[in-house]
């Protein structure tokens, strides 16, 4: 993928400031970090979207994420708390079409914030409305992976 920036990190043709790197994944720091410390971890095959992701690769990277957050807190940094965010589609504010896992260290006074309206409270009927569709939908999906 010779457009795709992160592509071209790995490929070694973009500098990059690198913290790990193992046959499935590299972890490099972010160039606009929310705080010192901000990494990434990338597939290094090039995957748009998270249903792209063989799941023994999106268990390694999620494996690497954990590792890179217990990393940040004793690594002097500074860091009393870790952010693992995933941005999956553009609707869901993914900038680069190649997934990866953003870990962020976090502390109290930071400058980060997720906005959302955080006021709704549906009633429990809703709740288990919701949750029998996703149950059905996720039987259905796994069902389609033939796994279980
Ligand atoms: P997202 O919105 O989840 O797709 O995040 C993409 C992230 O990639 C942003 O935080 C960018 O700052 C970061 N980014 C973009 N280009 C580079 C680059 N060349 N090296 C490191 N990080 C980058
Ligand atoms: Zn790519």
């Amino acid at each position: 993928m010779g457009t795709c920036i992160f592509c071209s990190i790995i490929a070694g043709h973009q500098a990059a400031s690198v913290v790990y790197e193992d046959a499935i994944v590299c972890a490099f720091l972010d160039i606009n970090p929310v705080n010192p410390g901000h990494v990434l971890v990338v597939p290094k095959t090039h995957l748009p979207c998270v249903a792209d992701m063989d799941e023994v690769v999106g268990g390694h990277l999620f494996k690497v994420s954990m590792r890179l957050d217990r990393t940040l807190r004793r690594s002097g940094l500074r860091c009393d708390g870790v952010n693992l965010f995933l941005a999956d589609g553009v609707e869901a504010g993914q900038e680069v079409p190649h997934v990866h896992i953003h870990v962020i260290p976090r502390f109290k006074g930071d400058v980060f914030r997720i906005e959302a309206d955080w006021s709704a409270r549906p009633s429990r009927p809703e709740l288990d409305h919701y949750a029998e569709q996703l149950r059905h939908a996720y039987e259905t999906m796994s069902n389609s992976l033939h796994d279980d």
